[in-house]
């Protein structure tokens, strides 16, 4: 696979040890609540199943994870919020139980842990069910520790459409964009992965700042609906914000996805944008297979192995791996 020379293997070890690994997408936390039929694993110990638990991600040299909570339902009801809410508490609990791991909810925190050695969980929702159209809700889960949240997942909500309800090319509600505003005031990053392509572009003009696509992949190079086309890669780098490179083979490559075929993307964006506005957001324990070379969050290092055998410098390796997603944390969090 990634075969490099020792010198490109030192360098790659060196840059992958000193970088402030940032993911900004994965389902674990479906894993992790023992409500849901099925509960599959502790964080703390190590699985063949699935992607990600804490002795993986201490191989792989990840410094913050985002851990979404995907809700699971296409109506806006009592259950998601349930969910949300067993959630908040199986990832405070998770946590809480494992020494190598603390919740975050700012930047200085995340390198603060990376200096002590160890890994942060930072909480993320995924489509605004929970919410159910409450911005109060919103306010409560910012207090629970949420920093990043999307509007929609694939279906619609009360305040966007998500990818299958693009049919009539809406662009956030009135509620949409209070939720926007609202999220500015209180320093939640925003995330557009999976919004309908009508709905990024409103995004685009209505929202001030950064937002992230914080698991969506290259239209150009994977034509794929949940990846981004170039006028919205432009966009969102006219916006210095980031977007994290998605594992889901479907958006990687049709034919063969490999970590390979996984960093065209970041080439791409780096030949279209320039350095600044690409990372990481592999969507694992969310997507049923990988990319050869990209098994589970022990891989990452291959990443930067490629990347080092395609002679990016340093300081953009640094960046593609932790960098961006950490400048727009820095930009958006207050606390
Ligand atoms: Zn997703």
């Amino acid at each position: 696979m990634v075969d490099l020379t020792g010198a490109q293997e030192d360098r790659a070890m060196r840059l992958h040890g000193e970088a402030v690994v940032v993911d900004t997408h994965c389902d674990t936390l479906m894993q992790l609540i023992p409500q849901r039929r099925g509960k599959a694993r502790e964080l703390g110990e190590r699985s063949e199943a699935g992607h990600i638990d804490l002795p993986r991600m201490v191989e792989g040299g990840v410094t913050c994870q985002t851990f979404a909570m995907f809700t699971g339902t296409r109506a806006v009801v009592p259950e998601a919020l349930l969910t949300a809410l067993q959630m908040v508490d199986a990832f405070h609990g998770q946590i809480e139980a494992n020494e190598g791991i603390m919740a975050v909810t700012k930047p200085d925190e995340i390198l603060a842990a990376k200096k002590a050695g160890k890994v942060t969980g930072l909480l993320a929702i995924e489509g605004a069910e929970p919410l159910m159209g409450d911005l109060g809700l919103l306010r409560v889960f910012h207090r629970l520790g949420v920093r990043m949240l999307s509007f929609a997942w694939n279906w619609r909500t009360p305040f966007a459409d998500g990818l299958n309800a693009k049919r009539s090319g809406g662009k956030l509600t009135d509620l949409g964009v209070q939720a926007l505003e609202e999220m500015d005031r209180l320093g939640m990053v925003y995330d557009v992965s999976h919004l309908a392509d009508s709905v990024f572009w409103d995004v685009a003009d209505v929202k001030k700042g950064a937002f992230i696509a914080s698991h969506s992949n290259c239209r150009d190079v994977c034509d794929h609906p949940r990846n981004l086309n170039d006028d919205m890669i432009r966009a969102l780098a006219d916006h210095i914000g980031v977007m994290g490179m998605n594992f889901a083979p479907a958006f990687v490559d049709k034919e063969k996805a490999t970590v390979e075929r996984l960093v065209d993307h970041i080439d791409h964006v780096v030949d279209l944008v320039g350095p600044d506005y690409v990372g990481l957001g592999s969507d694992f324990d969310g997507i049923g297979s990988t990319p050869l070379g990209l098994e589970d969050v022990s891989k990452m290092p291959n990443i930067t192995r490629e990347l080092v055998r395609r002679e990016y410098s340093d300081e953009d390796i640094l960046k593609i791996l932790g960098q961006n997603h950490l400048r727009v944390f820095k930009e958006v969090i207050r606390n």
